[in-house]
């Protein structure tokens, strides 16, 4: 009989473990900067894929995603607890949205039309350093093992366990694309928080609508505290919120999204290796006040090709240490109780020019900007807070269990 030999190792220069939103960004990127072969390794259609998500994200301009925005608003409003709305409008800045698989679509066209990029469907198993580089052991949809050599791996495989923390809140949320019976919502702005909701014990609740035409939207009821709720509890959440307080009158679900986004103070390690770096969440892209991440990923990626091209791989991290410090600070505060969230977030929005909030969200602003915003937060406990954060141990937290994120129809 003759003997089995594994095939050779297929190479490339980078090797990119997950195609979501970090990897396909860095893949389109690092293709976009200049000729360098790529290779994205995402799974087969079936468990180990997540399913489509809605991203949102503020920017000057659709920039290369023009393709796959579905829609944006050029303003923004904040319900306060008292019902009292403030409406901003963040000129240049724009929010827009996309789903996760128009954005897939794009970038593997994009992908395939570049002459160094290719999506290759296998499931990674292991991602080890090699001489040389890094080596990533996947299985093909057929089940046959496959092994692939790059000098570099970059790896946005979700972590099995978040790294300990001082704080660690879960920003858990369910939302409905609703189609009302007569027209409902205003396509120009859209409500990124409304307090007008119950608020929990521990944490706060706050509703996100996003009109998509003027009797369609998506309508989510979101929650930053310790546990996910069931989906039986975000129904009735979502149910009360948009007949009591948006009072949608008559309308149908037309689809379900629902997610789980740690929001932690944690370091994530961006080495797994000499020639291994994680990306994504996994990478700590995911700003731990907010949960935004899709924007920080984009730019991440942008930093790391250039420094593919210019010939190294000294990769900076995604957020900068300053921005980290102060959603310690505003983790804790909120976690504490020390802070009463739907104020702090209501005021922010009061009380900051919005292109700066925008840009202090993104780590953009200057300490001196970042002094102004801060001194009209409530100062007492915030300074409280910040005294407190650097003498408190990082512990590691119970493991957040992603509820299951149907997209199911229903009518009512
Ligand atoms: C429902 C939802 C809505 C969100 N909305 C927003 C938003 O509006 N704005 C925002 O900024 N952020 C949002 N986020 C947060 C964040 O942007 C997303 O979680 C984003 O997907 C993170 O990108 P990522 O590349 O790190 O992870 P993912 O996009 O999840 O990508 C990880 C990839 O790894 C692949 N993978 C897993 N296992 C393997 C394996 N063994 N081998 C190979 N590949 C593997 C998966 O198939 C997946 O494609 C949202 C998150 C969720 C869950």
């Amino acid at each position: 009989m003759t003997p089995q030999h594994p095939d050779p190792p297929r190479t490339s220069d980078v090797i990119v473990v997950g195609g979501g939103a970090a990897g396909l960004s860095l893949a389109h990127r690092i293709t976009a900067t200049g000729p360098m072969s790529v290779t994205v390794v995402e799974p087969p259609d079936g468990p180990a894929r997540p399913p489509e998500r809605t991203w949102c994200y503020w920017d000057r301009d659709t920039g290369d995603l023009d393709a796959a925005v579905t829609a944006s608003w050029p303003r923004l409003r904040v319900h306060g607890a008292d019902g009292r709305p403030v409406t901003v409008d963040p000129a240049p800045l724009r929010y827009r949205m996309l789903r996760s698989g128009a954005f897939e679509r794009l970038v593997h066209q994009r992908l395939a039309a570049s002459p160094g990029g290719q999506v290759l469907r296998a499931t990674a198993d292991t991602v080890h350093d090699v001489p040389g580089g890094a080596e990533v052991r996947c299985t093909d949809p057929d089940g046959r093992p496959l092994t692939l050599r790059a000098r570099h791996v970059f790896d946005s495989r979700p972590l099995s366990a978040l790294p300990p923390a001082r704080t660690q809140l879960l920003q858990h949320f369910r939302g409905w694309f609703v189609h009302t019976a007569r027209e409902r919502f205003d396509p120009a702005v859209a409500d990124l928080m409304d307090f007008r909701v119950p608020q929990p014990r521990h944490g706060l609740a706050f509703g996100y609508v996003l009109p998509l035409a003027p009797d369609r939207a998506l309508v989510e009821y979101t929650e930053f505290s310790r546990a996910p709720l069931t989906t039986e509890a975000y129904e009735a959440a979502l149910g009360q919120y948009a007949r009591h307080v948006l009072r949608l009158g008559p309308f149908t679900v037309e689809a379900a999204e629902q997610g789980v986004i740690p929001m932690t103070d944690a370091r994530f390690p961006r080495r797994a290796g000499a020639s291994v770096f994680r990306i994504g969440t996994a990478g700590g892209a995911t700003r731990p006040a907010t949960g935004y991440t899709f924007a920080a990923v984009r730019r991440h990626s942008a930093a790391v090709a250039a420094a593919l091209h210019d010939g190294h791989d000294d990769i900076p991290a995604p957020h900068g240490r300053r921005a980290l410090a102060m959603d310690a600070i505003l983790l804790r505060a909120l976690d504490t109780g020390r802070v009463d969230g739907p104020a702090f977030f209501t005021g922010l929005f009061r009380r900051t020019p919005p292109e700066r909030l925008l840009r202090f969200l993104d780590g953009a602003t200057s300490l001196r900007e970042e002094w102004g915003i801060g001194l009209r937060t409530p100062v007492g406990p915030m300074l409280r807070t910040a005294l407190e954060v650097p003498f408190l141990p990082r512990r590691h937290r119970p493991a957040p269990s992603a509820p299951p994120a149907p997209t199911g129809v229903s009518h009512r």
